[in-house]
């Protein structure tokens, strides 16, 4: 981790700046999962090791529960399973994610102690948790998922009191990482990255989160590559300069993005874009030209889209893509009529369609999908003009 460091940010606990330069699409670092489970709905369908989908996956023989790509994966994931393995079969049936991946981290501290593991710059014990900052509601949930953890752990694994439990529990609800599987069409399952939860929020980040599935495919075991993570540079960044990422979608209306923020994650944030409400008037932007469209007309247009991309994202997690398209057709037809070319809702349906159109091989419409959605986030955000001087796109604009 020589490429960066942890310090103390101001009014944001600590967080990590670079240690070097670095530019677009370099990896600052690499990080493998402390632990990381399957989606309780996909748990027969996606490999428990690389997280990759595969229409024939091997079964672990024991408990019937964990699959596998291969034996590579399978002997890979064995140690991480032992004791979930035995766990499983004890009881009968898996636990909820939450459950198993609270599980994995204690088998893992259990084998290993609670301090610091090889290249971790923070031990688990020292992830925030916003226990003491849950509602009602998640008081209620945190005491079930407690009790069916209690259930769940086996009397011959080490014992940890309820408080720890709680901790862990805490952790994953605000540090859990969504993984996808090899297409990066759909998330598959959630892990813990301790280095990567040093990583501070910014709605404008300069950083993002690549998930790599690894490979096996190389004969030479030596060219395999494990499932990581992969913080990358989204443009230039300087030596001391900190590393941020979005926690949300950070092409967002501003007041959405903060409203997220404070649910998920507790905090209020006060970054450049969200003071001065930057590139908010971009995304909600309206059809120019003819008569302008009345307030209410939009709004509730908007709210049809944001149904709709929930829809959307119902029918992608269960993998019907041909769903997906209708919905987005359907969709698009009406925002074109009010909407403008730079608004939000109608670039992240055109974002979807063209990622599933050209998965489904319709390439030419896929390909009229992405140059639209492209020249929709072309203008600069901070000259307000489509052929602003800097000559970038809108997120790598330097032009002040
Ligand atoms: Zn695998
Ligand atoms: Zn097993
Ligand atoms: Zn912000």
């Amino acid at each position: 981790m020589e490429t960066v460091e942890l310090f103390s940010a101001e009014g944001k606990g600590r967080g990590l700046k670079a240690t070097k330069e670095q530019w677009a699409g370099d990896v600052i670092f690499a990080e493998r999962a402390y632990a990381a489970v399957v989606f309780d709905s996909l748990t027969h369908l996606v490999c428990h090791t690389c997280f990759k989908r595969h229409e024939k996956l091997h079964r672990c023989g024991q408990c019937k529960f964990a699959h596998y790509c291969d034996r590579t994966c399978q002997k890979e994931g064995w140690a991480k399973h032992k004791s979930e393995c035995s766990a499983v079969k004890k009881q009968g049936k898996a636990p909820n994610e939450n459950i198993r991946l609270a599980a994995q981290i204690l088998w893992r501290i259990e084998r290993e102690g609670g301090g610091l593991t090889e290249g971790s710059l923070v031990s688990i014990d020292e992830l925030q948790n916003h226990v003491e900052h849950f509602g009602d509601e998640e008081k209620k949930e945190l005491r079930v998922d407690l009790e069916s953890f209690l259930e769940f752990w086996p009397p011959n694994s080490k014992q940890f009191g309820m408080q720890y439990i709680s901790h862990i529990l805490g952790v994953i609800n605000c540090n859990g990482f969504t993984l996808s599987d090899q297409r990066g069409l759909q998330a598959v399952g959630v892990g813990i990255f301790p280095n990567l939860c040093m990583v501070n929020h910014d709605c404008w980040p300069n950083c993002s989160v690549i998930f790599n599935n690894g490979n096996h495919e190389a004969v030479r075991s030596l060219f395999h590559t494990q499932m990581r993570i992969e913080l990358r540079a989204l443009g230039k960044i300087s030596p001391g300069e900190e590393l941020t990422v979005s926690y949300v979608d950070f092409l967002n209306v501003g007041e959405d993005r903060r409203q997220q923020l404070k649910k998920q994650y507790y905090f209020d944030c006060t970054c450049q874009h969200c003071q001065k409400g930057i590139k908010d008037d971009l995304m909600l932007a309206v059809k120019e030209g003819g008569e302008k469209p009345s307030q209410e007309t939009v709004k509730e247009i908007i709210q049809y889209s944001k149904d709709t991309l929930e829809k959307i994202d119902k029918a992608r997690s269960e993998g019907v893509y041909h769903e997906v398209v209708k919905l987005c057709r359907e969709c698009l037809a009406k925002q074109e009529a009010i909407l403008g070319d730079t608004n939000i809702y109608l670039l992240r349906i055109l974002s979807i369609l063209s990622e599933v159109l050209s998965y489904l091989q319709h390439i030419n419409e896929a390909a009229g999908c992405s140059k639209r959605m492209v020249d929709g986030y072309v203008p600069c955000v901070f000259s307000r003009r489509w052929n602003c001087a800097c000559s970038s796109r809108m997120n790598l604009c330097t032009t002040k």
